[in-house]
């Protein structure tokens, strides 16, 4: 005899709260996207380490590097990132400068 099974209570998060989230998943989002392309802007379409130039065919292949490894700090001036093509930036990391930094790139 179970009389006292009670139905679950989920507990959803009120809208605001929700809106708040996905905001704040979205404004992650797009610090993370926008950097590499204000890096390209700041600091040009070129490899910093081999001069390789890029344009809109192969853009895809310059990446940004953080030169503290700290993807979180992304100072608006771009003096914490350098262009480096995926090769360069490979070797970069291989040194192991700053080995913790490819899980996340
Ligand atoms: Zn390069
Ligand atoms: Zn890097």
């Amino acid at each position: 005899m179970s009389r006292s099974r009670r139905p679950v209570t989920v507990v959803l998060p009120s809208q605001e709260e929700a809106a708040a989230l996905v905001r704040k998943m979205r404004s992650e989002v797009e610090d993370n996207s926008n950097y590499r392309a204000k890096s390209i802007r700041i600091h040009g379409p070129v490899c910093a380490k081999c001069g390789r130039d890029f344009g809109p065919s192969d853009l895809h292949l310059l990446t940004v590097h953080h030169k503290d490894g700290n993807h979180h700090n992304n100072p608006p001036d771009g003096s914490n990132w350098e262009n480096l093509c995926i090769h360069c930036h490979e070797d970069e990391h291989r040194r192991g400068l700053l080995g913790e930094y490819l899980s996340t790139e």
